[in-house]
């Protein structure tokens, strides 16, 4: 389909009257080259949209109940067979065991818990350890599971999906990761993740949570084969159930890393820090109902992160005690980035660091000295 791509100009000019971005304007973003004008447009729209100098962040802890996986996504780097010697899959027991020691350590106040599509496992499995961890430790916030895994435990257990996200929020589930949305046009799905269900079970998900009042978070994984009107497609399709919802806490991209996948055979290589930039400008301007853009240092390492507050970011995600998943496909920052680094960097952006919980609500704030 050929698209009138409008111009920068008419864009600003949208931006400073508070009008609604569309497709074309999109476009028109993602083809610019002009990556500062972006961030300029970018952090205006977010400070038109009640945005202040706060930069959020959680203390966190990751988890991976499971690396044993059926799916076998082309960009994973992360899924192995049950017969492969690394593969795991741990009880609720040893999960509170490694959580109860990290937390000793960091105080985290959020375990973040995603894995694989484990056939060898049933729902009950995923019941208990989200019991099991909530009985250990009440004030942790649980954000578990991405949409894949949820329509995974309704293939394993013949339950609806509103009755999986029942019994796990009973259980103690506190919000749903915005994992396994990686790009909703066919095309590219039929490309990279054949073997996933179909983008509209990953909606049905997102939006049978948010009426159980269960927030949620969404995601691209781009820098693939996708083109920018399917980025912007992607984009769109959220903003919509957001207008309907209101249940994304945050919107978070997340770029591709080649490394240790089919990929890395064929010579991909990682995305540019312009373009990193410009996902990140692109998203804030025509995601004007999800308030928070994390910079996700993970993947584009702190110093970009830092430059990303600029560009219409205003969260650097956590301390991420132990990120397992985007270090299998060769992310190089450290594991583990301490508050007080965290904060030195965000200070030194010219922002506030205020540290949160998983709701946003601020749990310390660090005011100028
Ligand atoms: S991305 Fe998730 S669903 Fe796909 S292979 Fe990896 S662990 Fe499995």
């Amino acid at each position: 389909m050929a698209v009138a791509v409008s111009s920068l100009e008419l864009v600003a000019e949208k931006v400073e009257a508070g009008e609604r971005l569309d497709l074309e304007d999109g476009l028109a973003l993602m083809e610019s080259d002009d990556v500062l004008t972006l961030g300029e447009l970018a952090d205006a729209a977010r400070r038109l949209r009640g945005g202040s100098d706060d930069v959020y962040f959680v203390q966190n802890l990751y988890l991976n109940q499971t690396n044993v996986c059926r799916v076998k996504c082309k960009f994973c780097a992360f899924a192995v067979t049950q017969k492969q010697k690394d593969a795991y899959t741990y009880t609720g027991e040893e999960l509170v065991e490694d959580a109860l020691r990290q937390r000793e350590l960091t105080g985290f106040t959020e375990i973040h818990m995603v894995g694989g599509e484990s056939p060898h496992v049933d729902f009950e499995y995923y019941v208990d350890i989200i019991r099991s961890l909530k009985q250990a430790m009440p004030d942790v916030h649980l954000k578990c599971f991405t949409a894949s895994e949820i329509h995974h435990m309704t293939t394993l257990s013949g339950l609806s999906h509103e009755q999986v996200l029942r019994e796990l929020q009973d259980a103690g589930l506190g919000s749903l990761p915005g994992g396994g949305a990686e790009v909703f046009a066919d095309r590219v799905r039929r490309l990279v993740a054949p073997g996933k269900e179909h983008p509209d079970f990953w909606f049905h998900t997102h939006r049978t949570a948010h009426a159980l009042g269960i927030p949620t978070h969404c995601t691209i994984l781009y820098g693939h084969v996708e083109t920018y009107e399917e980025r912007i497609d992607h984009l769109l399709r959220l903003r919509e159930l957001q207008d309907e919802t209101g249940g994304f806490l945050a919107f978070i991209p997340l770029a591709f890393h080649p490394e240790n996948t089919v990929f890395e055979r064929r010579g991909w290589t990682h995305t540019h820090g312009s373009d990193d930039l410009k996902m990140i400008a692109v998203s804030r301007l025509m995601l004007d109902n999800i308030p928070n853009v994390k910079a996700y240092w993970i993947m584009m390492g702190m110093p970009m992160a830092q430059v990303a507050l600029h560009f219409g970011a205003n969260d650097v995600q956590g301390t991420v005690v132990r990120e397992e998943i985007f270090h299998a496909a060769g992310a190089k920052t450290e594991t583990e980035q301490k508050i007080s680094e965290l904060v030195r960097y965000v200070r030194a952006a010219g922002r506030t660091p205020v540290q949160r919980d998983t709701l946003y609500n601020e749990v310390r704030r660090w005011s100028e000295s």
